[in-house]
């Protein structure tokens, strides 16, 4: 039996077939699959035209937003992987790294509210939707992980000052190993994103900077946003089979008032037995995953820390079949509920 990876991309011919036209084409400079992917995004969330722009990843979408929002000094939580604090830095901005709640994803709230940032990057992690925390000044939503999730009924990514996507290799839909997209209700912050992108002919003397996404990145970006719906779907179907199954997985924290749709990005259970699970799924050929590991954090904060040692990431993707699922959910049952 071959192992049962964590993640895998989910490509098929049509996305080669996108990829072959434009090779057919010959017209790499051209901006038409870009301007498309733009534009489907867009009907996606559910925005006007106009208002996304492409980037050549998620963290470079990060970095624009942060340049264009002209952010002096940036909340983010601590438990959240380093493009965050990465571009805050490139943008040449403090990182104010705080705390997650107890048993939650999500920052501290208490701790946020202490904060003098001038920003707030919010990341949905592993899909989660969620309530925007209370903050005065902007905020940058982080759907890297998110694409599709809803709070209320409304987009994740439409709801802050802007939007930032990611099409990495591993995420909900891939353009091809990298890609990325800045979005926004305001259509100002994406004509500046816009502009700052435009390196070659500066109108200005600010900073400008090459970060675009090819026509090649965003024909299969465009395939893969069609089958984003049926990805979603096989994907729910999976978390259902872990959360029948008694697992204990990490949820969105409940809501009296809002109605949280999340997308199933990652299927990670706390457990005090972590490595020795991982160890006993690698005995039976399936890979399992620390999603964050306590030395990967932002900053070693308490609840951060005390998370990160608790957390297992199980396979979950598109291709992954429910049989397959079946099988790990019962192997990770009786390994949790055995007495050793
Ligand atoms: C992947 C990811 C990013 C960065 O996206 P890249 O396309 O890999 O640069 C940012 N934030 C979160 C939450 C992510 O998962």
């Amino acid at each position: 039996m071959n192992l049962i990876p964590h993640n895998k991309p989910t490509l098929a011919i049509e996305e080669q077939t996108a990829c072959s036209e434009v090779f057919a084409s010959g017209m790499l400079a051209s901006s038409k699959q870009i301007e498309k992917f733009e534009d489907e995004i867009c009907q996606f969330l559910g925005l006007p035209l106009g208002h996304a722009v492409a980037t050549s990843s998620g963290s470079a979408a990060l970095l624009v937003a942060l340049k264009v929002l002209d952010s002096q000094n940036v909340a983010m939580p601590s438990y959240v992987c380093q493009s965050l604090k990465q571009a805050s830095l490139l943008a040449g901005a403090d990182a104010d790294i705080i705390d997650i709640d107890q048993y939650s994803t999500n920052i501290c709230q208490t701790k946020l509210s202490e904060s003098t940032a001038d920003t707030l990057i919010y990341p949905y992690l592993y899909g989660q939707a969620s309530q925007l925390p209370k903050f005065s000044g902007l905020i940058i939503e982080d759907i890297a992980q998110a694409l599709g999730a809803k709070l209320d009924g409304k987009m994740l990514g439409t709801i802050g000052d802007c939007g930032v996507l990611s099409f990495y290799a591993t995420k909900l839909i891939t353009s091809g190993g990298q890609g990325g997209m800045l979005v926004s209700k305001n259509k100002k912050v994406i004509d500046d994103a816009r502009n700052f992108l435009n390196f070659d002919m500066p109108t200005d003397n600010k900073a400008h900077f090459n970060l675009p996404i090819t026509e090649l990145q965003a024909a299969i970006g465009r395939v893969q946003l069609g089958k984003l719906h049926q990805f979603i779907g096989h994907r729910e179907k999976i978390w259902q089979i872990y959360y029948q199954a008694g697992l204990p997985l990490l949820t969105p924290t409940k809501s009296d008032i809002h109605k949280l749709n999340s997308v199933r990005y990652r299927a990670v259970i706390m457990t005090e037995k972590a490595k020795e699970l991982i160890r006993f799924l690698t005995t039976k050929k399936i890979k399992a995953i620390i999603p964050i590991e306590s030395w990967e954090l932002l900053a070693p904060t308490e609840n951060a820390m005390a998370l990160a040692n608790k957390t297992v990431s199980l396979p979950i993707y598109p291709s992954l079949t429910l049989e397959q699922a079946s099988f790990i959910a019962e192997l990770c049952f009786s390994f949790l509920n055995s007495e050793c």
